[in-house]
Formats: structure tokens, sequence, C-alpha cells
């Protein structure tokens, strides 16, 4: 008997229950994953996305065949190649993970009839991208959670699966054709600190930072400059690491450290599971509707200025630029960019998202959407009113400046904190610097932001 498992955002070998239970259920499995075309055409495909990605596919092909199988891979649409290999190879049956987007749940759909009526079965895997699966836990009268806390007691509560070893031997049937897997170097426009794909290299990052990160966690996570958190956001969005392997170690871990590292993890699977209830909360407002910012050709020359790092606000500039240059941020980066960009410019969080997805390599339409709505004021977040402020939060969070030296090397000279306030300077000493005045003064843009909600 033959198993074709169809590989989506679980590219990994070990916890992978997917691969577990059709190993366990035939003879031979087919390790299938479909470069789709749909991805591509939405824009989803980005550069940096598809050199991580070719990471990954190489590094789980090299897995398989250590174990004797390898990987087949596929273009086109998604569920016609999955049915043609199921065919061709006389499958009785194809599994996948359990995904939450609505292109996810569409394509769950389409490949389950595709398959019913060629007389195959469609298994989805739970609990596989996510530690618990959407709609494991709810409150009373909802099909989800719609505020954190509640949702991380309940979701604490329940004891996650245990963690599956990766399997020894994968017999593949001879024969399946395959294209040729694609490699980083075929893509172009990568950002040049794009971190490494693949599973290999997330387990090893996971091992090395639980070793030297992990303890300090809790005190450093918002520490721009001391950068400690654990940068396995694209692994966890590429699945070449396990949210419930990530949980089970933490936890066996301990410390105050491991907690808020689990509570990190558990942000996620809070996203997964609202997106998962309200599809359309990928592009509409979630909770609280807002349809007064600013017209984005009014606001053309700010975006552009945001995207660019150069709205003179230096920790601002920092962060836009650390995206650019590696395809990553640091949260706080996230958060008050997103917040200037909402409530300082007034601009519609869609547009942020946009710029985000295009270069972020975890960008993900649960964790980006509902994030960006979350410091918009439209989501889930309990104070939508809260505007950060860039002076105080580069102040608290790179006090000594030196993310932003880091990232603004026309400031580089600047010491201490004062690198957050090159306008207080002597009018001679901030001519010497190359650096681009305040786009706008915070108090204007706040105000400009509270009185339209207000109204609102
Ligand atoms: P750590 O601090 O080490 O946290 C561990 C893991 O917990 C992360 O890898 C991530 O999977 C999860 N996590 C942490 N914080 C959050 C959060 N707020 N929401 C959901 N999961 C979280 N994360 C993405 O994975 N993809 C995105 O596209 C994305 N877009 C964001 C956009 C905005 C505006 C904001 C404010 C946050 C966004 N985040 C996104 C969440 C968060 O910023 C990143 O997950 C985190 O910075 C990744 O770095 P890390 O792996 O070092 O995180």
């Amino acid at each position: 008997t033959v198993s074709v498992v169809l590989f989506t955002s679980d590219l990994r070998l070990h916890d992978n229950p997917t691969l577990h239970a059709a190993l366990a259920a035939a003879d031979e499995v087919v390790p299938l994953f479909v470069i789709d075309e749909a991805i591509a055409s939405a824009g989803f495909a980005t550069p940096n996305r598809r050199a991580f990605l070719a990471d990954c596919l190489t590094d789980l092909d090299a897995g398989l065949r250590e174990r004797g199988g390898r990987l087949v891979v596929r273009t086109g649409d998604v569920v016609e190649e999955t049915r043609r290999v199921a065919s061709e190879t006389g499958a009785g049956e194809v599994r996948t993970a359990g995904g939450v987007s609505g292109y996810a749940a569409g394509r769950e759909e389409r490949l389950r009839r595709a398959l019913e009526s060629d007389g195959r079965r469609l298994h989805v895997h739970d609990a596989t991208l996510t530690v618990l699966p959407p709609g494991a836990v709810t409150p009373q009268g909802s099909d989800h959670f719609a505020v954190f806390t509640p949702y991380f007691r309940r979701w604490s509560q329940e004891q996650p699966r245990g963690v599956l070893a990766a399997p020894r031997s994968v017999r593949v049937p001879a024969g399946v054709g395959s294209v040729r897997a694609p490699a980083r170097a075929d893509v172009s426009g990568v950002s040049e600190g794009l971190a490494e794909g693949g599973e290999t290299a997330g387990r090893k990052r996971f091992a090395d930072w639980k070793r030297a990160g992990l303890a300090t966690y809790d005190d450093g996570h918002d520490d721009l400059a001391g950068d400690v958190t654990s940068r396995l956001s694209p692994h966890l969005h590429f699945g070449t690491l396990s949210p419930t392997e990530l949980v089970t170690r933490a936890r066996r871990a301990g410390g105050s450290g491991a907690e808020a590292f689990v509570r990190q993890l558990c942000w996620r699977d809070f996203h997964h599971q609202v997106l998962a209830a309200r599809p359309g909360a990928s592009s509409a407002d979630y909770r609280t509707k807002h349809d007064r910012w600013r017209p984005a050709e009014s606001a053309g020359e700010e975006i552009e200025a945001w995207k660019a790092g150069r709205t003179g606000y230096p920790v601002v500039d920092a962060a836009m630029r650390q995206l650019r240059h590696e395809g990553w941020m640091h949260n706080r980066g996230r958060l008050l960019t997103a917040s200037f960009l909402t409530k300082t410019l007034y601009v519609d969080w869609r547009v942020g998202a946009r710029y985000f997805l295009e270069l972020l390599v975890d960008g993900d339409i649960a964790n980006n959407q509902l994030n960006w709505q979350w410091m918009a004021g439209t989501g889930t977040d309990s104070r939508p009113n809260r505007v950060l402020n860039p002076v105080t939060q580069g102040r608290r969070y790179d006090p000594q400046g030196g993310y932003v030296r880091r990232w603004v090397p026309e400031l580089s000279t600047l010491a201490g904190a004062a690198v957050h306030e090159p306008w207080k300077l002597q009018r001679a000493e901030r001519a010497r610097y190359d650096y681009p005045d305040r786009l706008v003064e915070l108090a204007e843009g706040r105000d400009r932001f509270l009185r339209a909600r207000d109204k609102g």
C-alpha cells in the first residue's frame, strides 16, 4: 500500500504526525511538495520566503535520502498535482497537515473532493502546525477566544500531544517523477542577511539558543540591541521546527525564561485560532471597524519614508532597515514601527502589513495580519488607543543606542541615548549628520489619531 504525504508548512521529519501516521498506515510513502502556482500568483512567494523554502526543501530531501527515501517535488496546481501523484503511484490515501487560513481550508476542501471522486481518502492531521489545533479550547458561547489572557490560561491547562521521533527509514515507490528542487542560489532579490532555512539549521538554532539564550529570555526579550530572542519564527512558519516539541522541551528546561518563551508560542496559537474562526480577518478589521485612515495617496511620501527607514525617528528607521537587510525584525521593532505607521502617520494597517509580508521571511497571514490589527486598534488589543512613542520606546528598549547605531550608520558616531533625538543637537553639530528631519511631530500624529477615534 502507498500513502502520499503532502507537505505544506510542516517541512520536517521530527515530530511530524502526518508523516508518522502515513508510515504506520502504508508500506511505502511518497513525500510530496508542490510548488503551488496559486501562492506565487497571489504574490506570497516573495524572494526571502522562496530562498528560505529552497533551503528547507533541500534539507528535507537530504534527510529523507539518509533514510532511504527522497522528496518528490512538483509544480502547478496543488490539488491537481497531488491527485496525479496519487494516481500514478496507486496510493489509497493522501495525508496532510490541517492549515488555518482561508486558502488552506479551500485547498483541503478541493483536495478532499478530487480524491474522493477518484476513490481515495484524504486525512487531515491536526496539532501539527500549532500546539493545540484551533477550536480545541473555546470560551463559552463562541467558537474562538478573542482575548489572549483567558486563552493562555485555558491553553496552559491542556497537555500537548507527545513528541514523535523522526522516522528511521522511509520507503518511496520507485519511478515517481520529480522536478529539481529549487536552490537558494536560483532566487534573486534576497535580503543580504537572510537566515538559513531547513530542519537541520532550525534544530541547531534551537539547541544553541536553549543553551545560551533561554535563561535570559524573560529579562532580555525586549532589549533591541541585546537581540536575545530565539529567531525561530521562520522555522515555525515553514514548520521546520514543531511548536509542540519546542513547548515540551522548554517546559522540561524550566525557569522564567522558558515560561516567557512558552507564553510567546501561545500567542502564535492564539492568532491561528482567531484566523481559523475568522478567515476574513486577514484583510477585514477584526473587532473594531475603522475606516477613516488617511487615503494612501495623500500619505505616499510618508509611507515611502517609513519603508525606506527615513522617518527621522532613529529607532523606527533602525527597525525598518533591519527588516530590509535581514528579512526579519525584532518584535519590539515590529510593534513600534506598526504603531508609527498606523497611529502617528495614521495610515491603514493593511499598507504596513502588505509591506511586512513582502520582506518578512516569517511573513505569516495569521501572525502578521493579526499583530498588525492588534497594534492598529482594530484587532484583539483591549487597549486599542495605545500609541507607542518612538522616543520613549527607544530610550527604554535601546537605552545605550546600540541598536540604532548598528542599523543607522549615519548616526553611528553619536554616543549613548542621544542617538534617539538627533534634533536636540546644536544646529552646527546636527548639520554634520546626513540624517533626515522628523517627518511629523509626535504630538501632532497622536492627536490626529485620537481625534479621529473619538469621532468614530
Ligand atoms: P521569540 O521572542 O523568540 O518568540 C518565540 C516564538 O513565539 C516566535 O518565533 C513566534 O513564533 C512566537 N511569537 C512571539 N511573539 C508573537 C506574537 N506577538 N504573535 C505571534 N507569535 C509570536 N510573527 C510571525 O511569525 N510572522 C509574522 O508575519 C509576524 N508579523 C508581525 C507583525 C507585527 C506588526 C508584530 C507586532 C508582530 C509580528 N509577529 C510575526 C510576531 C513577532 O514579532 C515574531 O514572531 C517574533 O518577533 C519572531 O522573533 P523570534 O522568533 O525571535 O521570537
